[in-house]
């Protein structure tokens, strides 16, 4: 063992300093400063090297976390690198935006000893930028060509992992996207504050480089079918995300300057990008000297509360049925809105929307906690005769994201869903009912993380090469 480890009961834990509060409000960078190579060292260096490192089998990727901690320490960074990129595609996205408290650090065995965790995600950007920066992220060198091709719908975190990951193997890759960038919600979803986005622009880029082929602005169901797609290539994967904003059915809904979310935060992600966003410079998408509401309680609902900061709304408050114990945002997030003036308003559910054409005001229930439910949650129940009024000139719905109709939108009935609308996927071959297509990320499991997106990517791209590999067999056996 290195006599650099085991340093936490010295080594107090610390995190790269968040920006000043008010300095961090006046723009839309990200908050967390970077790591200097001395601080990254002895931050790495507090790691106790565990024999089962509980971190490592809680990262969705099963990163080696311990061995890159170890050479980050010993400032061999380059080596670090290799190894975090050897289990990740994106090892500085996931160290920015992973909910760590829940996977890696949540479990980290000196957390648990009273010592506080290790840093490993800011570990994890720290190495992954330094290699971006030191020109150590180079493209890929595909050894032998193959002929056979891989059409990949949707370029979000699960669609690129799985297209790198077969182009290293010399697949030909075409990747499709209805967007007109490549990123999925990494660029029109996930504001800059937590993830700038040249950071997902440099990745896409380089697999540009890799020979992967981008088809941007491409709807798969308007521009072609699924049908014609699989004739064209030789395996499909299909990684579109989900996005029917799960809708409010209150008297009110329909009035005007009620918005789901993701509508507000691709205006708002665009104009970030330097794109003319008609409904943000006309005013309807733009927080500025407005009350907003939002509400939800989950990292989308953070994200809104947190641009609506920045975008110099008058007020911001975030409507939660249940406590701040309760609420499935990451505690990280809620934490960066507290302090950046976000009021929560707990333990309360809207009731009725008011205003002539537009929203003018909302009247709310305030909640109780009632007794567990299946969930094992407690259940949020109305109190009586508890109604108050908020006011209101936008109001965001961030209440969560449910699949499209893809057999409907694909124009292909046979494919099959979940009763949850999900695609319906072989567990171990991440193959759908239709022969050559797959499917990856929250299209399968539903609205999730990045990390997982990853890892769906990179599991079913190998299911792809094992199919791949059948099907050219099963072509020379014919010929
Ligand atoms: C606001 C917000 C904040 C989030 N914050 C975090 C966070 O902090 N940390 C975290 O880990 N996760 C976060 N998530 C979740 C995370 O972004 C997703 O789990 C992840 O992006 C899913 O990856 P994916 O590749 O499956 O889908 P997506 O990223 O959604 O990509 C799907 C792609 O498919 C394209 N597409 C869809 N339909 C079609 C079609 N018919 N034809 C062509 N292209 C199509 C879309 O345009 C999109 O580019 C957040 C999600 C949201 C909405
Ligand atoms: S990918 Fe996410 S969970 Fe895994 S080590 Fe990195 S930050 Fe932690």
């Amino acid at each position: 063992m290195s006599d650099k480890m085991l340093k936490f009961v010295k080594i107090g834990q610390q995190n790269p300093p968040k920006r000043d509060i008010s300095n961090r409000k006046e723009d839309f960078n990200e908050i967390y400063k970077d790591f200097i190579k001395e601080k990254a060292g002895e931050q790495s260096s507090r790691c106790s090297q565990c024999g089962v490192p509980f971190c490592q089998v809680h990262c969705p990727l099963n990163n080696n976390i311990p061995d890159w901690l170890k050479l980050t320490a010993e400032g061999r960074l380059k080596e670090a690198y290799e190894l975090a990129q050897s289990t990740n595609n994106m090892p500085e996205v996931c160290g920015r935006i992973c909910p760590q408290d829940r996977l890696c650090e949540g479990n980290c065995v000196i957390e648990q000893s009273g010592h506080g965790t290790v840093t490993i995600g800011s570990v994890e950007k720290y190495i992954t930028d330094t290699a971006w920066k030191e020109g150590w992220v180079k493209p890929i060198n595909v050894k032998k060509e193959k002929n056979q091709s891989v059409g990949i719908i949707g370029a979000g975190p699960a669609g690129l992992a799985a297209g790198e990951q077969l182009r290293k193997l010399g697949y030909q890759i075409t990747i499709y996207d209805r967007y007109d960038r490549s990123g999925g919600l990494l660029i029109y979803g996930i504001p800059n504050f937590k993830l700038e986005k040249f950071v997902v622009e440099r990745r896409t880029d380089m697999l540009e480089k890799n020979g992967i082929k981008f088809v941007q602005n491409f709807e798969v169901g308007k521009d072609a079918t699924l049908d014609q797609l699989r004739e064209k290539h030789d395996a499909i994967l299909i990684a579109t995300g989900v996005y029917k904003a799960r809708e409010i059915n209150l008297p009110g809904k329909d009035l005007a300057n009620i918005f789901p979310a993701m509508e507000f935060l691709t205006a708002s992600n665009k104009k970030g990008l330097g794109d003319d966003v008609e409904l943000f410079d006309n005013g309807t998408l733009n927080a500025e000297g407005k009350d907003i509401v939002v509400i939800g309680g989950g990292d989308t609902a953070m994200d809104c509360v947190r641009t609506s900061v920045r975008q110099n709304a008058k007020s911001v408050k975030c409507l939660y049925r249940r406590d701040k114990e309760n609420m499935p945002g990451s505690a990280r997030e809620v934490a960066n809105a507290e302090e950046e003036g976000v009021e929560f308003v707990w333990l309360s559910s809207p009731k009725e929307f008011i205003g002539k054409n537009k929203v003018e005001s909302l009247i709310v229930d305030r909640i109780k906690l009632g007794e567990p439910d299946e969930s094992g949650r407690k259940k949020p129940e109305i109190q009586e005769n508890s109604q108050f009024n908020i006011k209101a000139d936008i109001v965001i719905k961030a209440l969560g994201f449910d699949p499209e109709n893809l057999p409907k939108l694909f124009n292909s009935n046979n494919l099959q869903v979940t009763k949850w609308g999900t695609l319906k996927v072989d567990f171990d071959t991440m193959e759908s009912n239709l022969p050559g297509v797959f499917a990856a990320g929250d299209i399968v499991r539903g609205a999730s993380l990045v990390v997982w997106a990853i890892k769906d990517g990179r599991d079913v791209a190998e299911s792809i090469k094992f199919f791949l590999e059948n099907k050219a067999r099963e072509s020379i056996k014919v010929a």
